[in-house]
């Protein structure tokens, strides 16, 4: 185990980073005295999206962007919350504290923290691909960036997400008696694929499923129009034939999904890419569309801000820690523990 406040080496070189150590629990920024996504609740907290498994509960105060902030209160109710925007670095103790947008979903951020003339990112989820619900990722030189590695296999190279969204629509208007019935993560996906169809030129009512509706509104209200939504529950089946209906990806197969015109059952997933989980789940129309970066994101964007370490969080970290060493960039593992996939 790592100690909490390394030593300083008077006269002597300090290692890269030393003033953040990575804990099970989260990455703890000594100087600031915060915790960045911690998974326990904490003291201070800096939260860099509204995922649940980066935003838990619970915390005493909470730094984050106003959007993540707001959907932190509508999953847990009032939060001590401190809004920070993009771009308005802030001190604490010492440690310059800034927000990026990470393009991953809306409020996203990395945290860039600069600190004895060293600057490190934590870039938490991100994606580089355009989203029409949030902010793009942008690039940030640095020593040490510490990524997320979801989809850090070669094997992972997301398609274009207007093919996605094409099949979408041909499944839909191919098959005017039946609906087309897309899972897709609750904060963000669905959103995304809202807004993706209505850029398509979609403007036919979209049905979701009540646990979608929060969320939604508060995209709404934030500032990303979705077009007209309607419950998709207690609606006649002949409404719903033709029809787009969205659900999160736990509702696809339960008795919820009866009750709808045969549904053709779609998923929006990174993971669709594999064909073993895309049969697990019964999904007959596959969409790959994610809102991590692939291997070429990850591995391009690691030679765009050419970082001297490169420390991963979660996901599969083998092969882009390989290719880190191929390029004389020192990387290493963190495992930090409970990030994972509420957000494909
Ligand atoms: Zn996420
Ligand atoms: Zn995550």
């Amino acid at each position: 185990m790592e100690q909490e406040r390394p030593p300083r080496h008077i006269g002597g070189m300090a290692k890269l980073g030393d003033w953040i150590t990575p804990h099970p629990q989260g990455i703890y920024v000594a100087p600031a005295d915060v915790w960045i996504d911690p998974s326990v609740p904490s003291l201070r907290a800096l939260v860099t999206h509204g995922h649940a498994d980066h935003a838990r509960g619970g915390h005493e105060a909470v730094w984050a962007t106003p959007e993540t902030l707001a959907i932190m209160e509508a999953r847990y109710g009032p939060q001590a919350g401190h809004a920070v925007q993009y771009g308005e670095p802030r001190d604490m103790g010492g440690v310059e504290v800034e927000f990026v947008p990470a393009g991953h979903v809306l409020g996203s951020a990395q945290i860039v923290l600069r600190y004895r003339g060293e600057t490190i990112v934590v870039s938490g989820d991100y994606k580089r691909r355009p989203d029409p619900t949030c902010a793009r990722f942008v690039p940030v030189k640095c020593d040490v960036f510490v990524t997320e590695a979801t989809f850090g296999l070669p094997v992972f190279r997301h398609p274009e997400t207007h093919d996605e969204i094409d099949k979408l629509l041909a499944a839909s208007r191919a098959n005017p008696d039946r609906c087309v019935l897309v899972g897709a993560y609750a904060l963000g996906k669905a959103q995304r694929v809202i807004r993706e169809l209505r850029d398509m030129g979609h403007d036919d009512p979209i049905y979701i499923h009540g646990a979608l509706q929060r969320l939604c509104d508060l995209y709404v209200e934030l500032g990303v129009d979705l077009g007209e939504l309607r419950p998709a529950t207690g609606v006649a089946k002949a409404e719903l034939q033709g029809r787009i209906v969205l659900c999160p990806p736990g509702a696809l197969n339960d008795r919820w999904s009866r009750r709808l015109p045969d549904p053709i059952t779609a998923m929006a997933s990174g993971w669709m890419r594999v064909r073993q989980r895309a049969r697990q789940r019964l999904v007959e129309l596959p969409l790959i569309l994610s809102d991590h970066a692939d291997w070429d994101e990850l591995t391009e964007t690691l030679i765009e801000i050419a970082p001297k370490e490169v420390w991963v969080t979660h996901g599969r970290e083998d092969a882009l820690i390989h290719w880190c060493e191929t390029r004389q960039i020192k990387a290493r593992a963190l495992a930090l523990v409970g990030y994972e996939d509420e957000d494909d």
